[in-house]
């Protein structure tokens, strides 16, 4: 056992149900407001924008959901994805710790986007939609719900932030290849869009900017929906499977990890590994640590606040609770294009509150350096995003080393990074920058936080 690389699964062990993790919460989590009014939103507020059902799960508190047969058939044609011992990585640290990751860039499009992505897509066809709308930063999102809008026949317009629709072209392309309509945003196609356009014309467009457009544009028409990637319960909900399947996983390693690890953008990877386990630490208290790792460059769990914000840059989103750096925050440049946004999701930010989650952030090229370590010595090229587990990974296994401890450690490595080799070729150029967001900044947005007139 102690040699084995890979831990597999049969097909009948993908998990037939999503866990929720509203049912084991102490304090249920805030409701969103109303933009306008500031009161708490019902389900009827949202239907506008997504079908009934995600509403639902949106707001539920069962603890254990079905998983629909046509998507469970969708999951079993990838999933379970591997979990393995990172035997050649913990030799080359020297550490006693163990080193475990689950690879979820073994998906059809490379990360684990694709799980709420046809959950989403599957719910929205149930109930007749014929139309999705939607944002993408650096084309991960776009690519998964591009397929699954593909796998159940829907058509999907993807607002892709400008910078990126420039600079990556291979995702468009992918995107293309599945049928999707991709727009540069800022667009003159939405009434958001256009008055960005009218303040700076050379826009070079945010995710912010973006999902104003892709609400916009559903909230005005009536055979078309919308779907975020992200940050929402029913997103990290739907990322349970990996989880669970790590669970099992673990048990057939006969190890238990004693930290767990994951990258958080809007927090739906690391949920996604992290809750099943946190069940145990919130009912049991169980000391399993939950450690977030996040870009230096957008510090949300380390340098937001925990306040009512906008989900975009326009706000036409409900406001939702959540650890941000307020929704005026322009990203900088920097390679992990999918951790670039100014929230972070509600359930996170409350268990980061309430001391069960830690976080930490990192500086670009020592994420790098810690994809190339891990590259040259696993072989997998992982994604720049995931990189920042492995940076945490690397970290906690050489504390192990310096404390001379045993550490058992479990990272999720989200996706892999093919469609990123350009980032490779500027860190080994010498050209990637480090960048830490100033306080200073972080101090301007909060000003800028909505108070609305029922706020309380
Ligand atoms: C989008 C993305 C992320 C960040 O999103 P989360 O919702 O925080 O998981 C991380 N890794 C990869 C590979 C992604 O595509």
């Amino acid at each position: 056992m102690a040699d084995q690389n890979q831990f597999l699964l049969e097909e009948s062990q993908v998990p037939s149900r999503w866990y929720n993790i509203a049912a084991d919460l102490k304090n249920p989590p805030p409701p969103p407001l109303h933009p306008g009014t500031g009161q708490p939103m019902g389900p009827a507020d949202l239907a506008p924008l997504f079908p009934m059902a995600v509403i639902q799960q949106e707001v539920s508190a069962e603890r254990w959901i079905d998983i629909p047969k046509p998507v469970l058939d969708i999951y079993k044609t990838y999933r379970a994805t591997p979990l393995i011992r990172a035997h050649r990585l913990e030799r080359a640290l020297g550490t006693p710790a163990h080193i475990y990751y689950k690879y979820e860039g073994a998906s059809p499009i490379g990360s684990h986007k694709i799980n709420t992505a046809v959950a989403q897509a599957f719910y929205n066809r149930e109930e007749g939609v014929k139309r999705i709308t939607t944002e993408t930063g650096a084309g991960q999102w776009g690519s998964a719900l591009s397929f699954a809008c593909r796998m159940f026949d829907i058509d999907l317009k993807v607002y892709m932030v400008r910078v990126s629709y420039e600079q990556k072209p291979y995702r468009k392309a992918l995107m293309h290849l599945y049928g999707s309509e991709v727009v540069p945003s800022p667009t003159s196609d939405t009434q958001a869009g256009r008055s960005v356009l009218a303040a700076d014309p050379d826009s070079r467009g945010s995710l912010g900017i973006a999902i104003s457009e892709a609400v916009e544009d559903a909230a005005t028409r009536e055979d078309t929906k919308y779907s975020l990637g992200s940050v929402l319960n029913h997103v990290l909900l739907h990322q349970t499977v990996i989880g669970q399947e790590a669970m099992l996983q673990m048990e057939m390693a006969g190890e238990q990890p004693d930290v767990i690890i994951g990258c958080v953008g809007g927090g739906s990877n690391f949920a996604g590994i992290a809750f099943p386990f946190m069940r145990d630490r919130l009912a049991n208290g169980a000391k399993t640590r939950f450690l977030a790792a996040e870009p230096a460059a957008c510090p949300t769990l380390t340098k937001g606040i925990y306040a009512y914000d906008f989900g975009d840059t326009v706000g036409l989103t409900p406001l939702v609770k959540m650890d941000t750096l307020g929704h005026s925050f322009m990203p900088p440049a920097i390679h992990a294009g999918g951790l670039r946004y100014h929230g972070m999701a509600p359930l996170i930010s409350q268990l980061h509150r309430e001391g069960h989650i830690e976080a930490v952030a990192h500086l670009q090229t020592a994420v790098f350096e810690a994809a190339v370590q891990f590259a040259r010595t696993e072989g997998i090229v992982p994604a720049p995003e995931s990189s920042h587990a492995i940076r945490s990974a690397i970290d906690e296994a050489l504390d192990a080393k310096a404390k001379g401890e045993p550490r058992v450690i479990l990272f999720n490595l989200s996706g892999h990074g093919f469609l990123d080799l350009g980032a490779y070729e500027q860190y080994f150029s010498g050209e990637l920058e480090d960048y830490e967001y100033p306080n200073e900044l972080v101090e301007e947005a909060l000003k800028m936080l909505p108070h609305p007139a029922g706020m309380a």
